[in-house]
């Protein structure tokens, strides 16, 4: 496809992984971002081989592995019994950690910082037969041959594109996490531990220097106390009989203000994830629940095929309909997995269920 303008709203993990893939193909890219600096929200996330096959395309996959550590998950039952699901090997238990803050930073110098406005809220767009008009909250407006909606679960692309579409609560399901120094803490990782009343949690290093502790619980209750307190509350449901006491010393040090805590939210699923010059990439088209850590991994691989189909064909619209139909298929069969995963009642149900899921993700995830 010739050259072509694109203009991606969001600066996020996906959107800014976008503006590199396609200024690869020869796009003339520009990024609107609403915050005034480029934010990671999170501490770590989990980065599996279909993502860093994206970015080993871009020519930074050395970088970002340089900046993680990998982890060849075990999950534990309450008391720390090891579990992992028969048939399956380390290959479907590995992924990369990695500290979010840095590796946003990484994908801006990679994009250009140039190519970023900051301080850009897109309050929605018009098409015309030609080109599309990003309309601005400021009252400015862009042209563009491309419109990417990269800007999250609550996207006001997705919005205007799929009418009703509004993120909606998961109601109860609520995750903590927090960064602290690896010091004097046992750097050997707890994650996965599946404890009782649906809490699941852990922690491990993300950095050389850096350990992530997380957890989140589904149908939580009414939550009391500070921030802190609620997720050591849950928290001493993965600590039985000493395991964990590592988790609960972490939480404990963690600083009230940088605790971080999520209320869920998820989109429904879509009746279109692209129009004629409109496409949605990353959580602004299917976010999920983190409890299956691949969200943003799924989201590269939008990028990945989205890059595919406009290298492959010269028909905008065509181009769009055909990633519309290969993403809006694999996501059917993400979801059935999320919900298996949601509902294992024990940590070997759960190590079942999540190794049927990452080996089915990973064999089966796009190529090119
Ligand atoms: C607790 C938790 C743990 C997770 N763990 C993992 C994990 O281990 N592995 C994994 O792969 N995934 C994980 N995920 C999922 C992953 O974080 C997301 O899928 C990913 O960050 C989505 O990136 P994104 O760029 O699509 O969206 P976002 O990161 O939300 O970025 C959207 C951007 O758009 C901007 N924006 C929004 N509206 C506008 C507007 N109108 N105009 C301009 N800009 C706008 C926002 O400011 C933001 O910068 C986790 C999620 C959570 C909540």
């Amino acid at each position: 496809m010739s050259t072509q303008s694109t203009v991606i709203v969001g600066g996020g993990l996906v959107g800014l992984t976008a503006a590199a893939s396609l200024q690869r193909i020869g796009h003339d890219v520009i990024v609107l971002e609403q915050a005034d600096r480029v934010r990671a929200a999170g501490a770590g996330i989990g980065l599996w081989e279909n993502a860093l096959r994206e970015f080993d395309h871009l020519g930074i996959g050395q970088a970002v592995r340089d900046m993680g550590i990998e982890q060849n998950t075990w999950f534990f039952g309450p008391a720390g019994d090891p579990v992992r699901a028969p048939g399956h090997t380390d290959a479907d238990h590995r992924f990369l950690l990695v500290p979010r803050p840095e590796l946003n930073d990484l994908l801006a110098d990679t994009v250009g910082h140039g190519r970023i406005r900051l301080g850009a809220r897109v309050s929605g767009y018009t098409e015309t037969g030609s080109d599309v008009v990003v309309h601005l909250a400021d009252g400015g407006a862009l042209r563009t041959d491309l419109l990417i909606g990269a800007d999250g679960v609550h996207s006001r692309v997705r919005r205007q594109l799929v009418p009703g579409s509004h993120a909606v609560t998961h109601s109860g399901h609520y995750a903590w996490r927090g960064v602290v120094p690896t010091g004097h803490h046992d750097p050997a990782a707890t994650v996965l531990t599946v404890g009782h009343h649906r809490t699941r949690g852990g922690y491990a290093r993300i950095a050389h220097d850096r350990i992530m502790w997380m957890v989140n619980q589904f149908g939580a209750g009414p939550l009391t106390g500070s921030r802190r307190e609620r997720a050591l509350e849950r928290a001493r449901n993965l600590a039985e009989a000493g395991w964990n006491d590592g988790l609960l010393a972490m939480i404990a040090e963690t600083p009230e203000e940088s605790v971080l805590e999520n209320q869920i939210v998820l989109v429904p699923e879509l009746s279109r994830w692209a129009g004629a010059r409109v496409a949605l990439v990353g959580d602004a088209a299917h976010g999920l629940s983190p409890h299956i850590s691949a969200g943003g991994t799924l989201g590269i691989e939008d990028v990945g095929v989205l890059r595919g189909v406009l290298t492959a064909g010269t028909d905008l619209e065509k181009a769009l309909s055909t990633y519309e139909f290969v993403r809006s298929a694999r996501f059917a069969t993400v979801r059935e997995h999320s919900a298996a995963v949601e509902n294992a009642g024990d940590a070997v149900e759960f190590a079942r269920r999540y190794a049927a899921f990452s080996h089915w993700m990973l064999t089966t995830a796009p190529t090119a």
